[in-house]
């Protein structure tokens, strides 16, 4: 079989991280057999649907690397195709006009409220043999009896009898196709074989198959896709955090770390949780999708983020860091390499942004320190540790992380301090915030000018805090 799968986002806000999903295994049904993975832009809610959102989505999938192979197809674009099939179904007799009244609607609705019946249209004109007129819809004569069944991947067998479905409406009155008509054109038309989606869509489904079914069309496999959680069981909505896959870009995590995490947030093999790209396509079935919803996991996915920003080639993370460095309002031009820098700080961050901060000291001088740490690490005794390390800096020639390392070898014994009462007070005046790798290299790609200076200036940080607590 040729499999053809597609993602049919409606452009009416951000990718979110539940379209992503759908989109990834989507895509990856498509990848692992062999097929072909379609993105159609269901855009037919005009006054929802906009240019920007379209873009944002087509903006996200780039990123995530889901790459199609046909499209993207857009269904304002398909108004004829959608008539055509409408008065296919008029003149085979499986769809008719309807004139029902709002009132009348309505009225029918309450009643079937006050009874406690599920609402659903009963049937009015259905054998009025009605001609089109300014105020007539087009319904789907929808079968009277008999069960739809659907062998979904994920959730099994559903079996729905056609008397809890209704005469849905196709076409309104102003002659445009309605949601149902026009997905199932387009599946029928584009020759999808399998609809993985969200399973907000189960409903729609048993309508759908009806419909493909009055047109002769041979039925698509389905696979409906639990949605994602918040961490407080309910849907997952912008309450959560970030929920547009583009932000997680501007948040500092890597397209692999957010597709790891997605296509684990409701799959598995065996009890694996880093997966390359090759490895997905390898592993994936749709068979193995969890049947029942999953919960974001923030510290997960920045668990996820740490491994692939450590695995990264430094050179390739140095390019991807630039765009946090501006955010952050510096730039690496001045200063140590950045791809040398990233080597050694790379395993210390669980997102982009972080590192950018992290690693700023190196590329742009501070005045101030942290707090906490300035009150625990700037103490008097700290003084003449960091002028006898300046000192001897300062007559240093050979600047590599060794000689460094000999300096406060030397400056434990001399003083006779732990290492800890030189290297912690150190650390803080070249950092500002007194986090860093080894204190050797890190002043090594300092450099000795810069380190210097940063010494003098927490001297007289120190000898500042001194002569206030004097005066007071
Ligand atoms: N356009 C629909 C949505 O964004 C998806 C329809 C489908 O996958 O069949 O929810």
């Amino acid at each position: 079989m040729n499999v053809r799968t597609r993602f049919a986002p409606s452009p009416t806000g951000y990718l979110h991280v539940g379209g992503a999903r759908t989109a990834l295994f989507s895509w990856l049904y498509a990848r692992k057999t062999g097929g072909k993975f379609i993105l159609r832009i269901e855009d037919t809610d005009r006054e929802r649907s906009t240019e920007a959102s379209v873009n944002a989505i087509l903006e996200g999938m780039e990123w995530l690397g889901l790459d199609y192979d046909e499209g993207p197809f857009y269904q304002t674009e398909q108004f004829d195709r959608y008539q055509e099939v409408i008065k296919q179904l008029l003149d085979s007799g499986d769809a008719y006009y309807c004139d029902c009244s709002k009132e009348r609607l309505t009225a029918l609705r309450e009643q079937q409220m006050a009874d406690k019946e599920k609402p659903r249209y009963d049937g009015c004109c259905r054998d009025k043999g009605l001609s089109a007129a300014d105020n007539t819809v087009v319904r789907f004569k929808n079968p009277l009896d008999g069960d739809v069944i659907i062998d979904d991947l994920v959730k099994g067998r559903v079996v729905i009898n056609n008397r809890e479905l209704d005469d849905l409406i196709i076409e309104r009155t102003d002659g445009t196709p309605t949601y149902n008509l026009t997905v199932v054109v387009d599946d029928w038309d584009m020759k999808m074989t399998h609809i993985i989606r969200g399973d907000d869509h189960l409903n729609n489904t048993p309508r759908q198959i009806n419909i493909l079914t009055a047109l002769g069309a041979e039925l698509p496999v389905y696979a409906h896709v639990p949605m994602i959680l918040g961490d407080d069981g309910k849907r997952l909505s912008k309450r959560h955090g970030a929920v547009s896959v583009m932000q997680y870009k501007e948040d500092g995590y890597l397209p692999e770390a957010l597709i790891n995490y997605l296509v684990r947030l409701s799959w598995s093999h065996g009890d694996q949780e880093i997966f390359s790209r090759e490895q997905m396509i390898e592993f994936f079935d749709a068979v193995d999708i969890n049947t029942s919803a999953s919960a974001f996991n923030t510290e997960k996915l920045q668990w996820l983020n740490q491994h692939y920003i450590k695995n990264k080639d430094p050179a390739v993370l140095a390019d991807l860091m630039q765009q946090y460095i501006t955010a952050a309002g510096y730039t690496s031009d001045d200063g140590p390499e950045l791809t040398a820098v990233l080597k050694v700080f790379q395993e210390r961050c669980s997102t982009l942004v972080e590192l950018a901060q992290e690693i700023r000291f190196l590329y742009q001088d501070f005045t101030e320190y942290n707090a906490k740490q300035a009150k625990k690490q700037f103490k008097e005794a700290s003084l003449p540790v960091l002028q006898s390390l300046q000192e001897q800096y300062a007559s240093l020639q050979d600047w590599t992380a060794e000689a460094i390392h000999h300096v406060v070898e030397n400056t434990v014994n001399t003083l006779e301090v732990g290492f800890g009462k030189v290297g912690q007070p150190l650390r803080l005046a070249v950092t500002g915030h007194g986090k860093s790798p080894s204190i050797d290299i890190t002043l090594e790609l300092l450099g000795k000018e810069k380190t210097l200076a940063r010494l003098q200036q927490a001297i007289e940080f120190i000898k500042a805090k001194q002569a206030a607590g004097s005066r007071q």
